[in-house]
C-alpha cells in the first residue's frame, strides 16, 4: 500500500495566533460578522473560512479534521462528539425511512445495538450478513439499500474486511462503502484500498490517552458539507460537537500515532506468538493461523504492523474473569473497556462491549464466553510482560505449567 498517511499528517503546518508552534484555541461558541449580509450567506452555506457557531464548525475542529482527512487520505473530514456520533450521523445522513443498509454481523456492540434496535423506529431495516463472505453481500443488495457497513478489522473478533471487494460491490450498486477503521489507523487506509467514507472513534489509538471521547467522518468535500448543512445535515443537526479544546488536545496527541501504532503493534504480535507458542487460542490479525490474514497482508501499510488488538479463549467467562482480576493485581494492565490505551487493557466482550448483542447471536459469529479482548499496551519490555502472564494463567492453570516454552 503506498498511501503515507504519516508524511501527510508531519507535512501540515501550523502556527498559533501568536505564533506559537501549536495553533491556537478557538475558546468561544459564537462567533462576530462584520455584516449581516455574511451572517445570512453563512447560514445558507456560501461562505467558506466564516466561522458561525460551533456547533456547526470551529477553527480547533477543522484543524484536527484536517490532520484526520491526511490520516485518511481524504478531501476533508468533520469531528464530532464521539464515535457513535459519527455513525449516527453518517447512517441518518445516508438513509431514510424505507430504506435498506447492509451491514457486517460483527461491530462494535454499540453501533449493532443502535442498527439493529435503534433504526427500526425510523423504519429503516437492516441486514447483517458475514462481511468476509463477499458473495453474501452481494446477495443482500437491494433496490432501496444505501450503503454497506463494516470495520476494517473488527471488534471484538479481529475478522478482516475485504476493503477493495466490498468497494467493487458499493460501486456496482451505487451506494457508499462506510468502514469504521477504529482498529486499525494507518495500518489500513481504507480510502485508499476503495472505501468511500472513513469514521473512527477518536476515543481509542487516535488519541490514545483515554483521557477523552471523539470520533471523525472522512469523506469527499461535498459529503462532509452535507453533514455540516444547517437545514438538512446530520451532524449540525444530531448536534454530537466535539468541544474545541479537546480537539485541540488529540490533535497534539496525534502527533506520535505513527510511534504508538509501531509499538502497540510489534507488542501484540510478540504476544500473540508466545499465547499461541503456548497452545492458547489466539486471534490475531498477524499470526498466519489468522484466516485473514492474507487479506490484512494485502491491504495493510507493513510499517505499522498488524495493530495493537488480540483476543484469547481462556475457556470459561470464570477463568476469563479471574485472568483479568489477576493480572489487573500484577499491575499488567486494566480490566476496562476501550483500547488504544499506553497500558493493556482487558475485557470479556461477551459481557461488555459486546453485551448488547443477544447470546445466541454472539455463538453464531463465534463470540465465545471466555473470549478476552486486549489492547495491547506501551510496555518497552514485553518479554517480561510475557513472563508475568504467562504466571498468572499458569497459576489458574489455563497453561499447564511443563507445556511452557521460557
Ligand atoms: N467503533 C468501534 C470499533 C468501537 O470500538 C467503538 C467503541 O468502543 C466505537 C466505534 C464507538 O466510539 P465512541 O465510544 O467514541 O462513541
Amino acid at each position: 500500500m503506498s498511501y503515507k498517511a504519516a508524511d501527510a499528517i508531519q507535512d501540515l503546518q501550523y502556527f498559533g495566533e501568536f505564533g506559537g508552534v501549536n495553533p491556537s484555541i478557538s475558546d468561544s461558541s459564537t462567533y462576530t460578522f462584520l455584516s449581516a449580509k455574511t451572517m445570512f450567506d453563512t447560514f445558507e452555506g456560501n461562505t467558506e473560512g466564516c466561522y458561525l457557531y460551533t456547533r456547526h464548525s470551529s477553527p480547533s475542529n477543522l484543524y484536527l479534521g484536517e490532520a484526520l482527512a491526511a490520516l485518511e487520505g481524504t478531501e476533508s473530514a468533520n469531528v464530532t462528539g464521539s464515535g457513535m456520533g459519527a455513525i449516527t450521523a453518517v447512517i441518518f445522513q445516508l438513509c431514510s425511512s424505507g430504506d435498506h443498509l447492509i451491514s457486517s454481523r460483527t461491530i462494535y456492540g454499540g453501533t449493532y445495538a443502535f442498527l439493529k434496535n435503534f433504526l427500526v423506529r425510523f423504519n429503516i431495516d437492516v441486514s447483517f450478513v458475514d462481511i468476509t463472505d463477499p458473495n453474501a453481500v452481494r446477495k443482500a443488495m437491494r433496490p432501496n439499500t444505501r450503503m454497506i457497513y463494516c470495520e476494517s478489522v473488527s471488534n471484538p473478533l479481529l475478522e478482516v474486511a475485504d476493503i477493495p471487494s466490498l468497494a467493487s460491490i458499493a460501486d456496482e450498486g451505487g451506494v457508499p462503502l462506510v468502514v469504521d477503521n477504529t482498529f486499525s489507523p494507518l495500518s489500513l487506509a481504507p480510502v485508499k484500498l476503495g472505501a468511500h467514507i472513513v469514521i473512527h472513534s477518536l476515543t481509542k489509538f487516535i488519541n490514545g490517552s483515554s483521557d477523552a471521547v471523539a470520533g471523525v467522518v472522512c469523506g469527499d468535500k461535498d459529503f462532509c458539507l452535507s453533514l455540516k448543512d444547517v437545514n438538512d445535515g446530520a451532524g449540525m443537526l444530531l448536534g454530537s460537537t466535539l468541544d474545541s479544546i479537546r480537539a485541540a488536545s488529540i490533535l497534539k496527541n496525534m502527533r506520535t500515532l505513527h510511534l504508538r501504532m509501531i509499538k502497540h503493534s510489534e507488542n501484540a504480535l510478540f504476544l500473540a506468538q508466545r499465547f499461541e507458542e503456548a497452545g492458547l487460542r489466539v486471534v490475531y490479525p498477524g499470526l498466519p493461523s489468522h484466516p485473514g490474514y492474507k487479506k490484512m497482508m494485502a491491504q495493510m501499510n507493513p510499517e505499522y504492523g498488524f495493530g495493537g488488538m488480540l483476543t484469547l479463549d481462556a475457556g470459561s467467562l470464570e477463568k476469563a474473569n479471574a485472568l483479568m482480576e489477576l493480572m489487573q493485581h500484577e499491575n499488567l494492565g486494566y480490566l476496562a473497556v476501550s483500547l488504544g490505551f499506553y497500558k493493556t487493557l482487558f475485557s470479556a466482550p461477551g459481557t461488555s462491549t459486546s453485551s448488547e448483542i443477544p447470546e445466541e447471536e454472539q455463538k453464531s459469529m463465534g463470540l465465545s464466553d471466555g473470549l478476552i479482548r486486549f489492547s495491547i499496551g506501551l510496555d518497552q519490555h514485553i518479554d517480561r510482560t510475557w513472563s508475568k502472564m504467562r504466571d498468572c494463567m499458569q497459576k489458574l492453570d489455563i497453561l499447564p505449567t511443563a507445556e511452557v516454552k521460557a
